[in-house]
């Protein structure tokens, strides 16, 4: 990844769930104890070096008054500000688990990295500009000879605040003239919008834990499935870090 030249200049990688982010902790040795990032949010994070590259991971942390993970994109949002303002890194990363369409020939297990614009598919607002505003479609850094290499499928990154899926945020994740297939998560169009704003490149890795387009409900799916996609999405996310910190 030619945009990540110096050697120091570090990853940060969020992920929103703590069930998500610590087998990959486990994975890469030497990470410094889970500490806050800025409290009063909830979010911590840790530290680690890769190949003499500092990695940042960050997590949005619990919730206070409902203790579960604080999953969507208000609170994604906000911690990507706090630990983009504290590490200024060169990239971010951000990592979790997805639900993927059948249709789309998308499989239980797949990883899929990110490739176009990351767009809200549940932000209605038809008066003019504030409709494309609404959907955002922010960049994502293109990763297609990455993909290549790590035999990665290529996806274009959805996201909204449910789990389920409706029929109008259906309408607006159906292809236009995308061939791409939709990966429906509820944190990345968030974090890539923050990433934008400071000029920082925005890849995103998601594993798939439920076909939203499967007759089981998607719930029922992801609880079954989060263990073995969270496996591959942390011997994924380790290949990622370490291909991108040997370029
Ligand atoms: N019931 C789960 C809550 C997980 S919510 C639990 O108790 O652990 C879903 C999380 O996984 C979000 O962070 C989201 O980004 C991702 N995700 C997985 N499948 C999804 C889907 N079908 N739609 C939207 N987000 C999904």
């Amino acid at each position: 990844v030619s945009t990540l030249s110096s050697t120091t200049s570090s990853i940060l990688l969020q992920i929103a769930m703590r069930a998500e982010a610590d087998p990959f902790r486990a994975r890469l040795a030497g990470f410094s104890p889970w500490q806050p990032l800025s409290p009063p949010l909830p979010a911590l994070f840790c530290s680690a070096s890769l190949h003499s590259r500092p990695v940042h991971l960050v997590i949005p942390g619990s919730d206070q008054r409902f203790h579960v993970d604080s999953i969507g994109t208000q609170p994604a949002a906000v911690t990507a500000f706090a630990a983009i303002s504290r590490f200024r890194p060169s990239l971010i990363i951000n990592a979790g688990t997805a639900g993927g369409f059948s249709s789309a020939g998308a499989a239980i297990g797949d990883v899929y990295i990110s490739d176009g614009p990351v767009a809200f598919h549940d932000r209605r607002v038809p008066l003019g500009a504030f409709e494309p505003a609404g959907i955002g479609s922010y960049p994502s850094l293109e990763c297609r000879a990455l993909a290549a290499s790590l035999n990665l499928k290529l996806g274009r990154l959805t996201t909204g605040d449910s789990l389920d899926l409706c029929d109008a945020d259906a309408r607006q994740i159906a292809p236009t003239n995308s061939t791409l297939p939709p990966v429906k998560d509820m944190e990345a169009a968030a974090i890539a919008w923050v990433a934008g704003l400071f000029g920082i490149p925005f890849i995103g890795l998601k594993a798939i834990t439920d076909l939203v387009d499967h007759e089981h409900p998607t719930a029922a799916q992801f609880e079954r499935n989060l263990e073995m996609a969270v496996a591959r999405l942390a011997e994924t996310l380790e290949r990622v870090v370490t291909s991108i910190s040997i370029a």
